[in-house]
């Protein structure tokens, strides 16, 4: 899931400006999980903003509002309380944040609530865990399901490096050397040999900004 944080009132209150009216945009997805963009932190939103004076023309928390087609529908069923309002404010990620003001009917100012911080699972204590930063080239089948590229913080393909002490890393003693957890999870399956293929530098073309994809091309 996308993990994000929410921005500081005084922040958000500084981008609305003098608009009055707002509507509120949430997400049931990610930013629910986040506690960032739920219903809870819409509601809470709204009594803020109002408490400053601002005027809650309505709200809504699509599934997932980063779907072209479940954010115009959410939109569609609100067009009186959009219209009413100034501008938009988003409790979302930033995909979120920018299928919203893509799918918008009428030009109206967006502004976004949270700060989108990584793409991560998680666990059973409920942390947010950094786990993928969409390189484009997945090499997890060579490192047993533990990614290189965000968890070692040098990003290594050939690790581990000089610094780890004790299987710590040596930027943060207290986090674990990614490429420490992929030798001993090898070893347990017995595919220590994998650790001998040399990871060729990542293909960059790969990672080519704006990246489509079609899922129906395979
Ligand atoms: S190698 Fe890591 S960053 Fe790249 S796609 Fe796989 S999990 Fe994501
Ligand atoms: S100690 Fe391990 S995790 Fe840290 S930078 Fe070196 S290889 Fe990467």
């Amino acid at each position: 899931m996308i993990i994000t944080k929410k921005k500081k009132l005084e922040d958000i209150l500084q981008a609305i400006g003098g608009g009055r009216g707002v509507f509120i945009v949430g997400c049931g997805e990610c930013s629910a999980t986040s506690k960032t963009g739920g219903e809870a932190e819409v509601l809470s939103m709204q009594e803020a903003l109002q408490k400053h004076g601002f005027n809650v023309t309505g709200y809504v928390v699509p599934d997932a509002p980063c779907f072209a087609s479940k954010v115009r529908v959410a939109l569609a069923k609100n067009k009186k309380a959009l219209d009413a309002a100034d501008s938009i404010l988003v409790l979302a990620c930033g995909l979120g944040a920018q299928s919203v003001k893509d799918n918008l009917v009428a030009e109206k100012a967006v502004h976004i609530g949270c700060d989108t911080v990584s793409i991560g699972q998680v666990d059973k204590d409920g942390m947010f865990l950094e786990r993928c930063s969409a390189c484009g080239e997945c090499l997890l089948e060579l490192t047993d399901m533990i990614c290189p590229v965000t968890r070692c913080a040098k990003g290594l393909l050939n690790g581990p490096c000089g610094g780890q002490d004790k299987g710590k890393c040596e930027t943060d003693r207290t986090k674990d050397c990614a490429w420490v957890l992929i030798y001993k999870s090898l070893k347990k399956k017995d595919k220590l040999h994998l650790l001998k293929q040399i990871k060729t530098p990542k293909a960059f073309s790969k990672m080519l900004k704006p990246r489509y994809v079609n899922p129906a091309a395979g």
